[in-house]
């Protein structure tokens, strides 16, 4: 069997949980199984690289990259010189000598392709690779040779992108499956580290999961589930801090809908912090409008979420309401502030330190009256609901962020998530 591990900057936060690491290693290379690893930067240290390029105040985006990549190169080395110690033989890959191509969006590339031959030769001679995951490089192949924008640059994929690295790199080396290990036994009903009533989940569809991790559930990179799903990589995800002898395996399968034989309507609850809500007061009310104000903050890289429209009593003006990251309302608002003229605004509020509550299950489809039974409970506790948003799988609601965690508690014993007491 051929496998991808993958493991997470809690899973490495030291040498001692590195040869922990090296031991989960050891019993599948011993089992016979040719092995590729994807290792993150140890627990932290991507977040103060981030900070160091905060305190130098570097725009240049290819510096931030060079920057933050920098952590999983120390991890990689650790790694195969600790399985080296234990005989096992082992090197070491950056990005670019895989070569993990990516696009030049840097700080949040995607993968284009893998060039997987040169592991694929590794692993056939019974030498574990570690990868350095989160990082590729953009560019030309060739090196460059007809100017800057062509050179080869490091590039990274968004924070939490080693999840994507590790399945892209199983699909390209066509593995058996993809191992996901964490500093949780699997993906649970809602963050266990915010309701310990949440139960780990045995099964879960890509579907499911890539709406969780897209509303915020952030044990898997949203894009890596995507990447999943596409190339029909099994992922299992797993705990780093279970023994290494113990052959039985407790996790979350991530598997195609069709292999799951039971679904609860809501199989789990997401939430994301951080949103700020814009709404767009006497807007002109005419054909292209929403067009005009969405197009620039698209092209200004600002990420709009939900979105609503009022209707106008008169025909002629009215408001509309959106959504960005926290991080993004400064960026936004210069924008609109740029086209306010252009698109007749009359005012524009803003209210921040807002949160998105979801619910998610593919139960959903074939049952009425999910949604109805989330705002009863919302309103039961007084929460104001701001904003809200479906899918064929989901409902999403804007609340106050001070009422998110009574919000999910309350959501996940209404639809009986909570485990057995
Ligand atoms: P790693 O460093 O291994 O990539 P992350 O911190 O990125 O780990 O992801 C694991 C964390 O995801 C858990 O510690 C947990 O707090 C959080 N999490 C959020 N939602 C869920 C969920 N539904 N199931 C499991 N973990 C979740
Ligand atoms: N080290 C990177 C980060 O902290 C990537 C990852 O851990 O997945 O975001
Ligand atoms: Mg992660």
């Amino acid at each position: 069997m051929r496998l991808v591990m993958k493991f997470g900057g809690t899973s490495v936060a030291d040498i001692e949980r590195m040869h922990n690491v090296a031991n989960h290693i050891a019993r599948e290379v011993a089992a016979g199984h040719e092995v590729a690893v994807v290792v993150s930067a140890m627990a932290g240290e991507t977040n103060r690289l981030v900070n160091l390029t905060r305190r130098a105040q570097i725009t240049d985006k290819h510096e931030y990259d060079v920057v933050v990549a920098a952590g999983e190169q120390v991890s990689i080395g650790l790694l195969a010189g600790i399985l080296q110690s234990k005989g096992i033989a082992a090197r070491s890959w950056l990005g670019w000598q895989v070569a993990v191509h990516t696009s030049d969006a840097h700080s949040a590339a995607r993968i284009r392709s893998i060039d997987a031959g040169r592991l694929q030769t590794e692993l056939a001679a019974k030498r574990v690779a570690i990868v350095a995951g989160f990082q590729g490089v953009s560019g030309g192949v060739s090196g460059g040779v007809s100017g800057e924008d062509e050179a080869m640059r490091v590039s990274t994929l968004g924070r939490g992108g080693s999840d994507t690295s590790a399945v892209a790199l199983a699909a390209a080396l066509a593995a058996d499956r993809c191992d996901i290990y964490t500093d949780v036994d699997g993906v649970y009903t809602t963050d266990p580290n915010m309701v310990p009533q949440a139960k780990r989940l045995a099964q879960i569809s890509y579907e499911e999961m890539l709406e969780m991790a897209s509303l915020g559930a952030r044990v898997l990179h949203t894009r890596s589930v995507e990447l999943a799903m596409a190339h029909h990589v099994p992922l299992l995800v797993r705990s780093s801090f279970a023994s290494p002898a113990e052959d039985d395996i407790i996790g979350t399968l991530i598997c195609d809908e069709d292999d799951i034989m039971e679904h609860e309507i809501v199989s789990g609850i997401a939430y994301a912090q951080n949103e700020a809500k814009i709404t767009l007061l006497g807007v002109d009310d005419k054909p292209g409008i929403a067009a005009r104000i969405f197009g620039p903050l698209a092209q200004g890289h600002v990420n709009v979420d939900m979105i609503v429209q009022n209707i106008s009593p008169d025909s002629k003006k009215t408001d509309i309401t959106f959504t960005v990251s926290q991080d993004e309302l400064t960026r936004a608002l210069e924008v609109i502030k740029a086209h306010e003229k252009d698109l007749g605004i009359g005012s524009v509020n803003t209210a921040e330190n807002m949160a998105k509550v979801s619910i998610i299950g593919v139960g959903m489809r074939s049952h009425a009256g999910v949604a109805q039974k989330m705002f009863d409970e919302l309103g039961a506790e007084n929460i104001n609901i701001h904003v809200i948003s479906t899918s064929e799988i989901k409902v999403s609601v804007l609340i106050d962020a001070d009422y998110a965690e009574l919000a999910v508690r309350r959501l996940h014993a209404a639809y009986g998530l909570d485990a057995p007491a």
